[in-house]
């Protein structure tokens, strides 16, 4: 079986040492490189990146921040959060940086500690159009702390219904509105939220966790000129290790820090800190924004061809690394899509669709970029994808047919 390789020896110590767990690591590895990597999230980090993460800086205890740790020794890995942030404000247009949140979520948790108190009211986009967890679930913190109001997408066109959106703001009159989706394939307009947060005055928090790698890239609007705070993660388009980070003007800086350490976290884990500085740099080149463009290339072409399969593409296409569709019209529900599609090879997730009583699938370019692939490969994906859905491509031969395109892109060419 053509397996590519992790590029470290750490697999080789693993496996002697403990046979068990080096099977885990092999099987994954094995599965990420013969199955497609459609998951709208995930990404494949660089080997540059894997690196810093497997490096000793997992050794050191390090809480605070450079030059003011309550730990000794902390000389050197100062130098590597110095270099993350200044790489993240460069990059990202922005005065300060946070790099310690230890996921996109603890960033959420770090906003809303830094810019409300309990029972305040946030207006976010309503979990069942594509908020996330964060976003006001009664599952989460922010459901059980916060008051969350949601607005919702349009039904018919999918998109921001902002009219609602400025309704809701004048009737409640939150404190926050949180800007983001995990689901969301168009750009939002983040002049319009911030005209809306001005009029009710209050915070623009954008959580741009999905879209923050194609702003890396200049293939997306940057959110930081509008936003006070700006949550992101590090680990999907952007191509970094898994993690969080936020963004914000001068003035927040102290509470944004203050937010995450002591208030929502301990000590700062500082070989990822340096592995997202890692990809900070990468995706400062000129390689990375061509990558972006790239993805949103693809996305186009992948949500074109599944709209010519059949299948009722929500918006009408994508801005974006992200797809939303409805297989309703093929004849299969979303989680039954995705059951169909996993026995073939193809991973991807269900979501919410804008008519909140029926699911579809959610599918994202971010991964096979990374590998190589281009148009001609997306237009191939959504047919086959159809085929499977249609019952018309058996799984074993799509299995098959999966393994011939992905063994051509491995992820980490040995
Ligand atoms: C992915 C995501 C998050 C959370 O990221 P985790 O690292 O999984 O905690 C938060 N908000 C949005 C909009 C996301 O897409």
């Amino acid at each position: 079986m053509p397996v590519t390789r992790i590029p470290a020896d750490a697999t080789d110590l693993l496996r002697r040492q403990d046979p068990e767990l080096a099977g885990v690591l092999l099987g994954e590895l094995a599965r990420q490189s013969t199955t497609l990597q459609l998951i709208a999230a995930e990404n494949f980090t660089s080997p540059a990146v894997l690196a810093a993460l497997g490096s000793p800086l997992a050794n050191k205890y390090a809480e605070g921040y450079p030059g003011a740790r309550h730990h000794g020794g902390c000389e050197i890995v100062d130098v590597a959060e110095r270099i993350a942030r200044d790489r993240a404000t460069a990059l990202f247009g922005a005065a300060h940086a946070n790099v310690q949140p230890h996921s996109g979520s603890a960033a959420v948790l770090a906003a809303y500690a830094a810019l409300l108190r309990p029972g305040d009211t946030v207006l976010a986009l309503g979990l069942p159009y594509g908020g996330h967890l964060t976003h006001g679930s009664p599952a989460n913190f922010s459901g059980r702390w916060f008051d969350f109001v949601g607005y919702r997408v349009d039904p018919d066109t999918g998109l921001v219904d902002h009219e609602q959106l400025r309704t809701l703001a004048r009737a409640h009159r939150p404190k926050a509105i949180v800007c983001g989706s995990i689901a969301y394939p168009r750009h939002l307009d983040y002049a319009l939220f911030r005209e809306v947060a001005d009029e009710v005055g209050a915070y623009l928090i954008a959580d741009a966790a999905h879209p923050m790698g194609l702003v890396a890239g200049g293939a997306a609007p940057n959110p930081v000129p509008y936003a006070d705070i700006v949550c992101a993660t590090t680990h999907k388009v952007l191509r970094g290790p898994r993690g969080g980070m936020l963004l914000c003007g001068e003035e927040l800086a102290e509470r944004v820090d203050r937010a995450v350490f002591p208030f929502t976290q301990g000590g700062a884990q500082m070989h990822t800190i340096a592995a997202k500085a890692v990809a900070f740099g990468e995706a400062a080149t000129p390689a990375f924004a061509g990558y972006a463009h790239q993805v949103v290339a693809n996305a186009r072409v992948l949500a074109a061809g599944l709209a010519r399969e059949g299948l009722a593409v929500t918006t009408g296409g994508t801005d974006t690394h992200l797809i939303t569709a409805d297989p309703a019209p093929l004849g299969v529900g979303g989680r039954e899509a995705r059951g169909l599609l996993a026995a073939a090879g193809i991973v991807l997730d269900s979501c919410a669709l804008p008519r909140a009583d029926v699911r579809g699938v959610r599918l994202g370019t971010a991964a096979v970029t990374t590998q190589g692939m281009r148009e001609q490969e997306m237009a191939g994906v959504a047919a086959l994808l159809a085929g499977v859905l249609r019952g018309r491509v058996e799984a074993r031969r799509a299995r098959e047919e999966v393994r011939e395109l992905v063994t051509a892109f491995p992820p980490y060419p040995g």
